[in-house]
């Protein structure tokens, strides 16, 4: 079954034809002005230090806004009917792990996601036999309207997982009008990226007339404020030069229904923070975000957690943070039993020569005490350390390991962090 139906079913604009279904309302807000978010002259003598503090929080009056619509997607009868135990075996194989309500299940091939022939035929021109494994769990929850955090490396074919639900989103919403801003907005770290993610919506946006602006610092504003003016449906930006062009009243959030957040993680780390909230804060609360990573870390999920709304999250490969290259790591599986040998070899190797620090850790308290008891006996020089220790046992303990009186510690996850100071 074809599923043209699809796409065409919401009253969504075919852009190669006319509007079709029911009459759409004009752009959001309406109206030709530009610059409604207290934006105040342009390369006006910045006296603030905070970003973005001359951009005010509209304040949203959801009763009045004009609706929109987000689920573009119906599942194809090859997906509906494939068993548990062969989507299993799909995420098993390609290291996938996903998470979340009603999370849809992944497309097997291009055919099964069922997007519009203008997609179709940019996809066909590349000569590609399947869907990467993020576009082929991510295209789904996407196309559905559901919030996304997808946790993958560059080079995953990520780029396409967002861009190209996101050219079928515009391509079922109103055309803009004059003075209108982006529907989609990426935000991204660097020029290069923001470079990149518009070869692929130039690329794959021209089958439906689609423009994108790329704006980043580093560069003239005048030729991107140009772009700006002459209607872009597309804006992929970095978050400083953004937040310029907003303050300034040369783009608006207003029409913004899709947000794209990509390297979150690298944003945080170059310190982009308060303009990614700032941003965000200029979007209609309701609009769709996604959100993509190379890495999991807590302040990820705390900026997910505050943006996203009832997300789905998509994993591929390793889930947490990387292991450090520079240490050599040994993983010995072995049973219970095995284990005390096993270590007693390991400590004597490890302290044949000279004393070198060893941390062990371990699950449960009272195996910490029982693993250093026995050492002990065995005349190894162990101390430890758990949470139903004092706090002054705790620091005579740790103290005694720096100093290297004790060479081995043994700990359970109490010490995990911090025993570095
Ligand atoms: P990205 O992770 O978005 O930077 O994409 C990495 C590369 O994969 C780009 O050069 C894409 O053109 C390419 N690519 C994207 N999707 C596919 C696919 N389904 N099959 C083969 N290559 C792809």
């Amino acid at each position: 079954m074809r599923r043209s139906s699809t796409f065409s079913s919401f009253g969504g604009r075919d852009r190669q034809g006319n509007m079709s279904g029911g009459a759409r309302g004009g752009g959001f807000g309406g109206g030709s002005s530009r610059g409604g978010f207290g934006g105040s002259g342009f390369g006006a003598q910045r006296k603030n230090t905070q970003p973005g503090e001359r951009l005010r929080k509209p304040k949203w009056d959801m009763a009045k806004m004009p609706r929109f619509e987000k689920n573009f997607y119906t599942e194809h009868p090859a997906v509906v009917n494939r068993s548990p135990q062969e989507i299993q075996k799909f995420y098993i194989e390609k290291q996938i792990t996903v998470k979340g309500r009603n999370c849809p299940r992944p497309v097997f091939s291009f055919d099964e996601v069922g997007f519009p022939d203008y997609v179709m035929e940019t996809l066909r021109r590349q000569g590609w036999t399947e869907p990467t494994f993020i576009q082929a769990q991510g295209w789904p929850m996407a196309l559905s309207g559901r919030d996304v955090v997808g946790i993958a490396q560059t080079g995953s074919g990520k780029t396409l997982s967002f861009m190209l639900p996101a050219i079928v989103h515009i391509n079922h919403q109103p055309y803009l009008e004059r003075g209108d801003g982006p529907i989609c907005l990426v935000v991204v770290p660097t020029r290069e990226l923001a470079q990149q993610v518009s070869e692929v919506a130039t690329e794959f946006g021209a089958s439906s007339k689609l423009r994108n602006v790329c704006v980043y610092g580093g560069a003239p504003k005048g030729p991107q404020i140009r772009d700006l003016e002459r209607g872009a449906e597309i804006c992929i930006a970095t978050p400083g030069r953004l937040i310029d062009l907003l303050e300034a009243g040369k783009t608006n959030l207003r029409r913004c229904t899709y947000l794209v957040l990509d390297e979150a993680d690298r944003m945080l780390d170059m310190g982009f923070e308060p303009q990614i909230r700032k941003i965000v804060e200029q979007v209609r609360p309701d609009r769709q975000t996604l959100m993509w990573s190379a890495t999991w870390p807590k302040e990820v999920k705390l900026l997910a957690e505050e943006f996203l709304h009832d997300y789905v999250q998509i994993n591929v490969g390793a889930l947490q943070l990387h292991a450090n290259h520079n240490i050599l790591q040994i993983v010995d599986v072995c049973s219970e039993e095995e284990k005390p040998f096993k270590l007693n070899r390991l400590l004597e190797e490890i302290m044949g020569e000279k004393e070198n620090k060893t941390l062990i850790f371990v699950e449960t308290k009272r195996k910490c005490d029982e693993l250093t008891r026995r050492m002990r006996k065995d005349g190894w020089q162990a101390v430890c350390i758990h949470g139903d220790k004092s706090q002054p046992e705790r620091d005579w303990v740790l103290h005694e390991f720096r100093q290297g009186k004790a060479a081995i510690l043994v700990a359970t996850d109490v010490a995990s962090r911090g025993l570095g100071r």
